[in-house]
């Protein structure tokens, strides 16, 4: 998922940034493994998850930067980063799922296009 998130900040440092997945203005730091890209969602005030109750509301979220800021490890909720991340996976591409569904989708167009091309020949 690469939606354009307009109040995002870094996980890192707790500055305010446009996207969740762009490098941070002031630590220049970009989250990479699957708990970090949890967190910086938890941290876009326009990233929705029902189950996860995001976004989170003004004071939680600006509490929640204060935290970063001092350096709190237990900032972030982890049950929440769990969901989110469990969540996000989902979205990870599987080339597999991809192949199937491609053959879901072009199998009967493809069978279709023989079956007119026999026909064509034939007649
Ligand atoms: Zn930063």
């Amino acid at each position: 998922m690469r939606l354009p998130m307009k109040e995002c900040a870094c996980i890192y440092c707790g500055s305010k940034k446009q996207f969740y997945n762009k490098p941070c203005p002031n630590c220049k730091r970009v989250p990479s493994s699957a708990e970090d890209v949890a967190k910086s969602l938890i941290l876009c005030r326009e990233f929705q998850l029902d189950g996860a109750n995001l976004p989170l509301d003004t004071s939680e979220w600006q509490e929640l930067l204060e935290k970063i800021r001092r350096g709190d490890q237990q900032a972030f909720d982890t049950r929440q980063v769990e969901i989110v991340a469990a969540h996000q996976s989902k979205y990870v591409k599987n080339p597999r799922v991809i192949a199937l569904g491609s053959v879901a989708f072009f199998g009967p167009v493809l069978i279709g296009l023989l079956l007119l091309a026999w026909y064509l020949l034939k007649s």
